[in-house]
């Protein structure tokens, strides 16, 4: 359910103090890395702030209290889930400010998707951690016997919406989904020209109409640049050939 897994945010200022957004799951490689980060940045960790209660976002809350005593933890009381997390959590209110780093950051009940949920609101560079109110590339589970809420969900979609916001940071989905989805597309793409040449097209174009069959006219022109681009790169991988515009494998 958590597609290429989660992502959390850790926002450090430059007094070392630092914040991180949603306790993932607690897997040690997490840990391991934010230990890492904070080093580099010569930061501690002084607050954990959590968009809900699943357990992706919250799971993580022990494993980090025990490596960060000092740090404080915070998100919205949802009574039934948050005892399954066993730190202590100051409870956060719609509209609160809370601290981040150096920053102020705007705890907004956003629920829908879990009845807890925030978003956490940047005003200053209009930017919003959105948590699971938007996963980019994807669409948000409602988990209607779980306290999910479509009505709450869009009411709350258009609240952040309403604040006109630049950059959205979701808990779920890009950089790692994006850049993923980006990786198999060219994959895919490259194992087609390799079956067009092992089936005997030859030049840029027989090997563009076989893969765009079907293409807009217009349109194959940039066809064409991407397979030759595709060729060019198996050619510098050492699995094609090319002699006088004819390309074999
Ligand atoms: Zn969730």
């Amino acid at each position: 359910m958590t597609g290429a897994g989660n992502n959390t945010y850790l926002l450090v200022g430059r007094s070392g103090s630092a914040a991180l957004i949603d306790a993932g799951v607690g897997v040690p490689e997490h840990l391991s890395d934010l230990d890492a980060a904070l080093v580099a940045h010569g930061a501690r960790l002084d607050a954990v702030l959590v968009t809900h209660a699943h357990p992706d976002h919250a799971g993580g809350a022990a494993s980090l209290a025990a490596a960060h005593p000092a740090a404080a933890f915070a998100k919205r009381p949802w009574p039934d889930q948050d005892g399954r997390y066993p730190v202590a959590w100051r409870a956060l209110e719609d509209g609160e400010t809370v601290g981040a780093g150096d920053e102020a950051l705007t705890a907004l009940h956003t629920p829908g998707h879990s009845p807890d949920h925030l978003v956490f609101w940047h005003e200053p560079t209009r930017t919003a951690l959105t948590g699971d109110l938007v996963v980019l590339g994807s669409s948000v589970m409602i988990h209607w016997s779980q306290g999910g809420d479509l009505s709450q969900y869009l009411a709350s979609l258009e609240r952040l919406l309403a604040l006109h916001p630049a950059v959205l940071l979701p808990a779920h989905g890009p950089p790692r989904t994006l850049l993923l989805g980006y990786l198999e597309h060219r994959r895919l793409r490259e194992r087609q020209v390799l079956d067009a040449l092992q089936a005997g097209h030859a030049s840029v174009q027989a090997i563009g109409e076989s893969i765009y069959h079907g293409l807009a006219p217009a349109l194959m022109p940039a066809a064409l640049e991407n397979v030759r681009a595709h060729l060019e790169k198996l050619k510098t991988d050492g699995l094609v050939t090319e002699e006088s515009g004819r390309w074999r494998p």
